[in-house]
């Protein structure tokens, strides 16, 4: 597996898989690889010849400083699960190397600004746009994958090829729980073990939601219940429960079983934050 740090090293390695008529799939992670991230691996190296991972964790878009200082950092671990796996190459820059001066570029999804990740993260999904665009210039892969997991993510990066005609397959890979349901998430390191049962309130809850609202219950009053679940959960702090089409992010008031719709959560558990979603109607 060759570990490249530069756009440069990369490019040279490039042009020798092209030249050989391999296809390339890419992996953007920030690192701190879990079972989840190997799911994109997975699907990559079935779908595509060569893949390549980034490593990266973008400054740009962490609106709070303190997520940004604590995020988790396992580079030496990451290299030895990705080796394993089979993944061709790795790319990870500096941050001088991503952004060798200050960007004061910025970017607006517009209706996806406004709600949920867009609402409670303000300059998040700008800072993606940013880095991802910039991965995707330096990288060139043919097909790009995503996890659901960041559902709303999603919506943002097909705008962004949609948008900047990036010439690039974007491939959507199913969330990866573990066995009593939570996401896996590099998040979920710094979850006490207490916490790590708490969290399990996300997944809970979205499954709860669903299931009444397939039995007909009002929406407005699935959710009230959802609230009062978590006001009732000590060392939780729901931040949006919300019904939503997975594709516009349009905020639903009610249910509708002929509508696409997801049910999306973010909440701190302690003082992580999680977020989850679940597909009601696909
Ligand atoms: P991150 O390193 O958190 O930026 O995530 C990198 C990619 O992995 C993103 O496309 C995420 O949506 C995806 N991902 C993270 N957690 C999961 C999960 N539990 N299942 C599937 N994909 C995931």
């Amino acid at each position: 597996m060759k570990v490249l740090k530069t756009p440069q090293e990369w490019a040279k390695v490039r042009i020798e898989i092209l030249a050989g008529g391999q296809s390339i799939g890419f992996v953007p992670t920030m690192g701190a690889l879990h079972v989840g991230h190997m799911e994109l691996v997975k699907a990559s190296l079935k779908k595509c010849d060569f893949t390549i991972v980034s490593i990266f964790v973008n400054p740009t878009q962490f609106n709070n400083p303190k997520d940004f200082e604590t995020y988790p950092k396992t580079l030496e671990n990451d290299l030895k699960l990705l080796k394993e796996s089979g993944v061709h190459a790795v790319f990870a820059p500096s941050t001088k190397t991503m952004y060798p001066t200050e960007s004061e570029m910025a970017l607006s999804f517009g209706s996806l600004e406004n709600v949920l990740e867009g609402k409670y993260r303000p300059g998040h999904f700008s800072g993606v746009g940013l880095v991802v665009s910039k991965l995707f210039n330096l990288v060139k892969p043919q097909t790009a994958f995503f996890g659901q997991k960041d559902l709303q993510q999603i919506a943002v990066i097909k705008r962004l090829v949609a948008d900047l005609s990036f010439q690039i397959q974007i491939e959507v890979v199913p969330t990866k729980r573990e066995a009593d349901g939570l996401a896996y998430s590099s998040r979920n390191v710094r979850l006490s073990d207490a916490e790590r049962k708490t969290a399990l309130i996300l997944f809970d809850s979205l499954s709860k939601a669903k299931k009444e609202l397939l039995d007909g219950q009002e929406w407005f009053a699935v959710r009230q219940n959802i609230e009062k679940d978590f006001q009732s959960s000590a060392d939780t702090k729901l931040e949006y429960f919300d019904l939503v089409h997975p594709e516009s992010f349009k905020l639903y008031s009610s249910f509708d079983s002929s509508q696409k719709s997801s049910i999306c959560v973010a909440a701190n558990v302690g003082d992580v934050r999680l977020i989850d979603n679940l597909p009601v109607i696909d």
